[in-house]
């Protein structure tokens, strides 16, 4: 009877332990065939060519390489970027809208000599050297950190001919992230972007996500932190 008892206990034990083996490579089987959760992938594509983040915390990296496009008006912008930026100038023409690229890419340089320029009329306003400094960067990018260096930002103007600068900035308002284009620097995001209100300032970042940012109402910064912490 005593023989019969321990056998049940070493049964009982076995199965124990088999049951314990099985699940554990169950888990192992599992943990190698769930795909990577979602944000993993979305983390990848955050650093897509054209999602990168250049701003005044963010200066551009010094191994970056831009393949340049002349446009006809002898303005230049990331190639990859010339097929959107013509698509919509080409819709934007059809519906009795005339913009044109006022600044695509620029140089440090160019960036440089701007910063100068804005600093000098300042000065020349009567402020003291550190207040026009101050005022210079809320409307320009310091140099290494403007996304026209970049070829992947234009500033766009009407041509004065047959259109005001106010309807081309009210069309690209309501129509530039259909071609992927976002306004860069909103009335309602000073404070995070750093550089004040420029209704002629667009960017490239991708139709997907110009239109998320378009229809929530936020600003690339945002879009990027809200993405890396999902
Ligand atoms: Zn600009």
């Amino acid at each position: 009877m005593k023989k019969i008892f321990k056998l049940g206990i070493i049964c009982v034990l076995l199965s124990v332990l088999l049951f314990g083996l099985l699940k554990i490579q169950t888990a192992l089987f599992e943990a190698n065939n769930t795909p990577p959760p979602v944000h993993t992938r979305q983390n990848n594509n955050l650093t897509d060519w054209n999602l990168i983040l250049v701003n005044q915390h963010h200066p551009i990296p010094n191994d970056y390489h831009v393949e340049l496009i002349n446009l006809s008006n002898g303005q230049q912008v990331d190639t990859r970027i010339y097929p959107s930026l013509q698509q919509m100038f080409d819709d934007a023409r059809t519906q009795g809208v005339y913009p044109v690229v006022l600044s695509g890419y620029r140089t440090e340089n160019e960036q440089m000599q701007i910063m100068q320029t804005q600093i000098e009329f300042h000065e020349a306003e009567g402020n003291s050297k550190a207040e026009a400094i101050k005022l210079a960067k809320a409307w320009v990018a310091i140099p290494g950190t403007s996304e026209h260096q970049l070829g992947l930002a234009v500033d766009i103007e009407a041509d004065n001919i047959n259109s005001t600068n106010e309807q081309v900035y009210e069309w690209l308002k309501q129509n530039a992230h259909e071609y992927g284009f976002i306004l860069r620097y909103p009335m309602d995001k000073i404070d995070i972007t750093g550089i004040n209100y420029e209704p002629w300032h667009y960017r490239y970042v991708g139709i997907d996500t110009a239109q998320e940012i378009y229809s929530q109402g936020i600003c690339l910064e945002e879009y990027l932190s809200m993405h890396l912490s999902q």
